[in-house]
C-alpha cells in the first residue's frame, strides 16, 4: 500500500457516492461511479441540510445552488398536535444566514451533485449493480450486473457508499450490527406552499408529523411512529392511513387533502448501523453503509457528505504521507467520535418517542414549553450538535474536518 490511489471505484450515487466522486475529482483522482439504479436521485422527498452539511457544500462551491433550489429556515417550530407553538428554536441566534438549514428536495439535492460530478468529468455508469468484491489482487475490483451481463471495475481505492444495506460492506467482509427497528415514516412532497404559521413539527403520544417548506413554491411532509406501526401501514389504505393521521393532528389536511393514494409518498423503517471498522485494506465505507442512523436529527445525509470531504482529504492531503492504510484510519478518527454521538442521540430519541402512555402528552408538552428558560449556552450546545458541529467555530474543523482541502 505504498503508493497514493489515482483512480477510485465508488459503489453507489447517493449523496455520499456524489460527494466522494465530486471531491476526488476536484483532487485530481480518476472516478468511476457504479449506480444500480437506471436514474439518478428518483426517489425520496425532503431532506434537512444543516451546517456540517453546507459548509461542505461551500466547499464545493454549490451551496448558492442548493439554497436557490431549497428553502432556508430561521427558526424551527415544535408544535402540540393541533399546531399550538410548544419550543420555537432561533437558529437565526445561533448560526450565521449561510448555516441556517436549507429544506430541499433530495431530487434537486442529487442533480446539483450530478451536475457538478458530470462539469468534472466523472463517469457514472448507472443500471450497474456490484454483485461481489474482489480483495486478493493488487488493487480491488468490483463486479457489477449490467443489462448486458457481469463486468468489473478495478480501483486503486474502492469506496462503499451503497447506503444501509451496502452490498460493498457485506461482500468485502466487514462486521457490522444492525440496531433494533424503533422507528419508521411516511414522507411526501405537496405541490404547493402551505402558510409559514403552519410550518414545524407536531408532536403527539407515539407519532410526531410535521410541514416544511421546500423550494419551488412546495412543501415537505412527513408522519413518524414506531417500526411496528409503519409495519402495519402496509396493511392500510392510504384513505384509512390518511384518516387516523388527520384525526389526530388536525393540521396535517392541508398536505394530505391531495393525496388520494400510496404512489408518490415514501415509507420507511429506519435502521442505524455500527461497522467494527470503517476500512479494510483499500475498500472504505462512507454514509449509510458505514453509519446509518435514526433520521431524527436530520444528520444521515450530512454526515455522509461530511465524510466525503474528510476522506478525500486524508487520502490526498500531504500530511497523510503517501500510506492509504493511515489515512484511511485518520479519516475513520476523524469522524467516528461524532457519528457515534449522533447515532445515540438519535437512537434515545427515537426510544423516548416511541413512549406512550395515558397522561404523558400534557407532561412532554408543558417539559416543552419550559425549555425556553434553558441557560441559552444548553440551547446553543443542542444546536450545535443537531448540526454536527463541535466546538465553538463555524468551519470545516468544527464539521469533522481535519486534514487541508486538496484544491
Ligand atoms: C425517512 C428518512 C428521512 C431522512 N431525512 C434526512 C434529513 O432530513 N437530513 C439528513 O441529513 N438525512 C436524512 N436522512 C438520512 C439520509 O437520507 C441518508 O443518511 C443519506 O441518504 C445517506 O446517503 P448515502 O449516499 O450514504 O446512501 P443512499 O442515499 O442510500 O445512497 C446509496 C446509493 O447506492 C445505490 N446502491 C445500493 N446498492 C447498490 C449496489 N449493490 N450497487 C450499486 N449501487 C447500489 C443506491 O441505489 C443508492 O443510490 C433521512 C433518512 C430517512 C430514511
Amino acid at each position: 500500500m505504498g503508493d497514493p490511489p489515482r483512480k477510485v471505484a465508488i459503489a453507489g450515487a447517493g449523496v455520499a457516492g456524489l460527494a466522494a466522486a465530486l471531491a476526488f475529482r476536484k483532487a485530481g483522482y480518476a472516478v468511476t461511479v457504479l449506480e444500480r439504479t437506471a436514474e439518478l436521485g428518483a426517489v425520496g422527498a425532503g431532506i434537512l441540510l444543516q451546517a456540517n452539511g453546507l459548509l461542505v457544500l461551500e466547499t464545493f462551491g454549490v451551496a448558492e445552488e442548493v439554497r436557490a433550489a431549497g428553502a432556508a429556515m430561521s427558526r424551527f417550530l415544535m408544535r402540540d398536535r393541533r399546531g399550538r407553538a410548544l419550543l420555537a428554536t432561533e437558529l437565526q441566534a445561533h448560526l450565521p444566514p449561510n448555516l441556517w438549514p436549507v429544506c430541499i428536495h433530495r431530487a434537486d439535492l442529487h442533480d446539483i451533485l450530478w451536475r457538478a460530478c458530470a462539469a468534472r468529468g466523472v463517469t457514472l455508469r448507472l443500471g450497474c449493480k456490484v454483485s461481489a468484491v474482489e480483495t486478493d489482487g493488487p488493487s480491488p475490483v468490483l463486479v457489477y450486473d449490467t443489462p448486458s451481463g457481469a463486468a468489473r471495475l478495478a480501483g486503486d481505492l474502492v469506496v462503499g457508499a451503497d447506503g444501509v444495506n451496502s452490498a460493498v460492506r457485506d461482500l468485502a467482509g466487514f462486521a457490522c450490527r444492525f440496531w433494533p427497528v424503533v422507528e419508521g415514516s411516511v414522507q411526501g412532497v405537496a405541490r404547493f406552499a402551505v402558510p409559514a404559521d403552519c410550518h414545524g413539527e407536531y408532536i403527539g403520544g407515539a407519532e410526531a408529523c410535521g410541514m416544511l417548506p421546500l423550494g419551488g413554491a412546495k412543501t415537505f411532509w412527513f408522519w413518524g411512529g414506531s417500526g411496528q406501526t409503519v409495519g402495519k401501514i402496509e396493511t392500510l389504505s392510504f384513505a384509512t392511513w390518511k384518516e387516523s393521521v388527520c384525526r389526530d393532528f388536525p393540521p396535517m389536511r392541508l398536505v394530505l387533502d391531495e393525496r388520494h393514494d400510496w404512489p408518490g409518498t415514501v415509507r420507511l423503517q429506519h435502521q442505524s448501523v455500527q461497522c467494527d471498522a470503517w476500512s479494510a485494506g483499500k475498500v472504505v465505507l462512507i454514509g449509510d453503509a458505514a453509519h446509518a442512523m435514526s433520521p431524527n436529527l436530520g444528520q444521515g445525509a450530512n454526515c455522509a457528505l461530511v465524510d466525503a470531504l474528510a476522506l478525500v482529504s486524508r487520502v490526498a492531503a500531504r500530511d497523510a504521507g503517501a500510506n492509504l492504510a493511515d489515512a484511511l484510519a485518520r479519516f475513520e478518527h476523524d469522524r467516528r467520535a461524532m457519528v457515534e454521538r449522533l447515532q445515540r442521540q438519535g437512537q434515545r430519541r427515537a426510544v423516548a418517542s416511541a413512549q406512550s402512555w395515558p397522561g404523558l402528552e400534557p407532561i412532554v408538552n408543558f417539559a416543552l414549553r419550559l425549555v425556553r428558560f434553558a441557560p441559552l449556552a444548553m440551547r446553543r450546545a443542542e444546536v450545535r450538535l443537531m448540526n454536527g458541529l463541535e466546538g465553538d467555530d463555524l468551519d470545516l474543523r468544527a464539521a469533522g474536518i481535519r486534514a487541508a482541502i486538496p484544491w
